[in-house]
């Protein structure tokens, strides 16, 4: 049974994909990835950055869907196209649902029951996760955002991964964010499951509404099995990453507020970044 809340029964994906496509003709390259062997396709959007923009070179990349049990991330990240709320001095590259089947379903998996966000090794193990990484070939990206909902957490979370370690954080300014808007955040009590292979514990660093890994040691647990983030670090595809969990639990237009705010300030907090590395100050 579906319990995700009210407004999700009216949000099929077929709505999702007519509201992607009715963006086509405002400047965003709104195309079909095919998932080779299996009857289906991705969305994927491409948003140039506006003309001589200094962060111009620069490009992000986001992602939603990964989970199909977790509507919350498609939507708010088509609500920040649609309302023009993406900073435009940057280009984006965008995955508006990764999953289209399981979102179909209404099931974290996809339709052959594979859990996409552990199919991101090598050249990828499932039809979504080879299409994600040949469109995404030779790209780099300033940093990699990826949309999820957690159904048991209390409160919004991120997990922030780079491969410079803690040394520039962002993920501590989104929880900030979605805190000061009268957000909950995760407390992460006795009893919460991130969900790790075994023997990834020890390195992993848990603070309020923050979880970061070393590096290298979320390469050797998950192996295969790689998430999408870690899977875009170990190629090399960008520096840094944030997946954002908010709590399926919660109302519907919280969870959306949530990830927008966190985007936002994501990328806010790396355009005063890149200013500062360019030495122009913010
Ligand atoms: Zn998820």
């Amino acid at each position: 049974m579906r319990r995700l809340g009210s407004a999700f029964d009216v949000l099929t994906y077929a709505e999702l994909e007519r509201a992607w496509k009715a963006l086509r003709g405002s400047g965003a390259g709104i195309r079909e990835a095919a998932c080779v062997g299996v009857p289906r396709t991705l969305l994927v959007a491409d948003i140039p950055a506006d003309r001589g923009s200094p962060a111009g070179q620069h490009a992000i990349a986001i992602a939603a869907g990964m989970h199909g049990d977790e509507p919350a991330g498609p939507w708010a990240l088509l609500s920040l196209v649609r309302d023009g709320l993406l900073d435009r001095s940057f280009a984006y590259r965008l995955w508006p649902c990764a999953n289209p089947s399981g979102y179909a379903a209404g099931t974290r998996a996809n339709a052959e029951g594979l859990d996409i966000n552990r199919s991101f090794g090598g050249g990828g193990s499932t039809p979504e996760a080879r299409a994600i990484l040949t469109a995404n070939r030779d790209r780099q990206f300033a940093l990699s955002l990826d949309l999820h909902e957690d159904p048991e957490a209390g409160g919004f979370y991120c997990y922030e991964l780079s491969d410079s370690g803690d040394a520039s954080p962002i993920g501590p300014e989104c929880v900030r964010a979605v805190e000061e808007a009268g957000f909950p955040i995760e407390e992460f009590g006795p009893g919460f499951d991130l969900g790790y292979p075994p023997g990834l514990e020890q390195f992993v660093h848990i603070e309020r509404g923050r979880v970061v890994t070393e590096t290298d040691a979320e390469f050797r647990a998950f192996g295969k099995s790689l998430p999408y983030n870690p899977g875009m670090l170990r190629r090399r595809a960008t520096h840094r990453t944030l997946t954002f969990e908010t709590p399926r639990l919660l109302p519907w237009r919280s969870r959306l507020a949530m990830h927008r705010l966190a985007v936002v300030t994501a990328i806010e907090r790396l355009r005063a970044a890149l200013a500062a590395e360019r030495g122009v100050g913010h």
